[in-house]
């Protein structure tokens, strides 16, 4: 089913385009994949997926040639007499997560990550969690999100995560300073290069230095409060920020930090909301922009007019198209998301070109026949469809790969161009 909605009223760029809202059958990944980029990250969690050998079977195929130590990610797995009811699965559970924590003394906080096995006998994971954390804390905290399938998108499984985080982070101080908090997870090196543009910008020095969240340590939470700020780096984080302003704490609205646009509206939103000066803001991200700006200009000569269509999967589909039309001149055909967070995603609608199309939500049929109408130059779309499309000659790239790669801030701008860039070159080399 198809219904078309208007969006918002009285807004410039593509605020007053009507969106495509669609309900039908979905090509996308679930939850569980979000494990492979948050174990990474916080390097002292462990991720216990609760579910089937289908869960462990995905689990391991998007991560398993990227291991190179223990795995941070393991899947208990609920058999047959579980499902029959059997067994008592949370005696099991039990035993399985006191033998990793015995084996494995480095784990300081473990997510129990329901699945749709464990969601359909309805074992109760939040009880689990409390049962063990009561068990094992202060050493180690148990907690428990769901990256169940049904009814979401991979990206989601991050923000179940981060929210299921919140209320573990310590109050601050009713007197303490505002501070800013970034919000979402980012590649080590991004984080870095971000830090160290944020104490340029005077953070660390005459404001506190900035957190974020999640951090690289369990042990490390950030404190959070009403004199919090936050910026969120990612677009799919609304049960986090929810979580969050729940907590006291104020979102900055800004675009993403995707290329050198969105970099610098990210960056300025937290300088104005810290009072740093326009000339220091400047004289700060000004050899940013002209590296980044410099890095484009060779992809935009390979992109400009280029026509690209997106199938709604990362989220990160509003963001990522808004750079590609304004900073590489590409043609938006459609852009899909799985779902339009209105308030997150303000300032990037008003950036879309006009007349845009915006899908929400999916009927796969649908939009593979506007998809094969339109014959785009690249298609942006999960692995499932991928190889069907290219089978039938249209160029694509896999919206996952757009989340396992740095991509945010003024340094990873062109890497963002070349990842649209490079499948555009191999096809044409094959054609010629
Ligand atoms: S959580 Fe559900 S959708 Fe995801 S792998 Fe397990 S069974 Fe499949």
């Amino acid at each position: 089913m198809s219904t078309v909605i208007p969006i918002r009223e009285a807004a410039s760029g593509c605020g007053e385009a009507p969106v495509l809202r669609e309900r039908g059958q979905r090509e996308v990944f679930c939850g569980l994949t979000g494990i492979i980029w948050l174990h990474r990250k916080i390097q002292d969690a462990f991720f216990l997926v609760v579910g089937s050998r289908t869960c462990a079977h995905l689990i391991q195929s998007a991560a398993g040639v990227m291991i190179f130590a223990e795995p941070r990610f393991a899947t208990a797995i609920i058999d047959e007499r579980d499902l029959a009811g059997l067994a008592d699965c949370n005696d099991e559970l039990d035993r399985v997560v006191t033998r990793l924590l015995e084996r494995r003394p480095e784990i300081k906080l473990l997510f129990l990550v329901g699945s749709c096995p464990s969601e359909v006998i309805k074992l109760d994971l939040s009880r689990a969690a409390s049962r063990l954390s009561g068990r094992f804390s202060p050493d180690v905290r148990v907690l428990n999100y769901s990256g169940s399938g049904i009814e979401t998108t991979f990206t989601q499984g991050e923000d179940a995560c981060l929210a299921a985080l919140v209320p573990s982070l310590p109050a601050s101080h009713a007197s303490a300073p505002a501070a800013l908090l970034v919000v979402g997870t980012l590649a080590d090196v991004v984080e870095d290069q971000f830090t160290r543009l944020f104490a340029q910008l005077g953070f660390g020095t005459d404001k506190p230095a900035v957190r974020f969240f999640p951090p690289r340590s369990a042990n490390d939470l950030p404190e959070v409060g009403p004199n919090t700020k936050f910026l969120l780096a990612q677009p799919f984080l609304a049960d986090t920020a929810r979580a969050l302003e729940g907590r006291g704490a104020e979102r900055l609205a800004a675009p993403f930090p995707l290329g050198v646009e969105g970099t610098t509206a990210w960056l300025r939103a937290a300088a104005d909301a810290f009072g740093v000066d326009a000339a220091t803001f400047d004289k700060v991200t000004a050899a940013g922009r002209e590296r980044a700006t410099n890095a484009l200009a060779r992809h935009r000569l390979q992109l400009a007019g280029k026509r690209v269509f997106f199938f709604p999967d990362s989220q990160l589909e509003i963001p990522i198209a808004r750079f590609l039309a304004r900073e590489l001149g590409m043609h938006l055909v459609e852009v899909g998301t799985p779902y339009l967070h209105r308030q997150h995603l303000a300032e990037e609608l008003d950036m879309l070109p006009a007349g845009t199309l915006l899908s929400e939500g999916q009927h796969v049929e649908n939009q593979l026949d506007r998809c094969r109408e339109a014959r785009p130059d690249i298609v942006v779309c999960g692995l499932g469809l991928a190889n069907p499309l290219e089978a039938e000659g249209m160029t694509t790239k896999w919206a996952i790969e757009l989340v396992f790669t740095p991509i945010q801030g003024y340094d990873q701008a062109a890497d963002l161009a070349e990842l649209f860039a490079r499948p555009l070159v191999r096809r044409m080399k094959l054609v010629a």
